[in-house]
């Protein structure tokens, strides 16, 4: 028996990376786990996530939206709900970087990481709202980051993005506790994934030296502390629970 047993879990950005660590983790303890893709992600990673859950024991359902697409996040909901009844947890995780100093972004650039960071958020959450106040029982964690708290050169979108799910989660989680439903942060600091690697080689290495433990965290580092806020802390609402190595105190 897991943890989870029952329970139904949507990951938002499941094809790789963390979201796929969190998935095959939630599924390790039992959920049921619906793993949503970008309608254009590459079709062999939605087959190698889908092998990775298989192998943790995991029942999963693949569900496509653009989560920045209000209408396309309703449809993957009300086809979660169709296939499963119920949706238990909620991971925001799905979110790209579109690095460039202030001088230098374009208001597209801006737009479009503030439109999949923080209005997938609100798009997702809402979306689930309705179904967890009903079922009296929901956990909600999203993906914020680090760098909501300490900026960093060239992100004041990503930054303005990631802050803004801290002020999200707080608000949200203070209407939502008299349905049980709590709502966290997750504040990572840098994880081996692609995300990083689009990071030039020398500023990683400036940015591993400043880590107090020395290194990047796994995605399965960032996965467990999802673990523990959707299983195992039922009065823990409205926190970011920072995993970054001591990056920032
Ligand atoms: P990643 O490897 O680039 O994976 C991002 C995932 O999100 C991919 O599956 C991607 O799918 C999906 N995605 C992007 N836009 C989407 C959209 N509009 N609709 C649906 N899916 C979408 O990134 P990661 O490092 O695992 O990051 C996961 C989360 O952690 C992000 O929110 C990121 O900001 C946060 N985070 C990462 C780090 C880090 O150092 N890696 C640190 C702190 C926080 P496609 O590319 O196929 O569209």
């Amino acid at each position: 028996m897991g943890s989870l047993d029952d329970r139904v879990a949507l990951v938002t950005g499941a094809s790789r990376g963390i979201g796929l660590a969190i998935a095959v983790e939630l599924a390790r303890a039992g959920a049921k786990v619906a793993l949503n893709h970008h309608p254009n992600t590459d079709p062999s990673e939605v087959d190698a996530a889908a092998d990775a859950v298989a192998s943790a024991g995991g029942v999963y359902l693949h569900v496509y939206a653009d989560v920045s697409d209000r209408e396309q996040v309703q449809a993957m909901v009300d086809r979660i709900v169709a296939e499963w009844g119920r949706i238990d947890i909620l991971v925001n995780n799905a979110g790209i970087v579109r690095d460039r100093t202030l001088r230098k972004m374009t208001p597209e650039e801006w737009q479009e990481v503030i439109n999949v960071d923080l209005g997938s958020v609100y798009n997702c959450t809402s979306a689930v709202v309705p179904l967890m106040s009903d079922q009296e029982y929901g956990r909600i964690v999203s993906i914020s980051s680090v760098v909501a708290q300490t900026g960093n050169f060239g992100q004041t979108n990503y930054a303005a993005a990631k802050a803004g799910i801290l002020g999200f989660t707080k608000a949200a989680a203070l209407e939502l506790a008299r349905y049980n439903v709590t709502v966290n942060a997750i504040c990572p600091g840098f994880v081996e994934t692609g995300m990083l690697a689009t990071v030039p080689e020398a500023n990683r290495e400036r940015i591993r030296l400043r880590i107090p433990l020395g290194r990047f965290a796994k995605p399965e580092e960032i996965a467990r502390a999802v673990l523990f806020l959707v299983s195992d802390a039922d009065y823990v609402t409205g926190q970011q629970l920072n995993v970054n190595g001591g990056l920032y105190m």
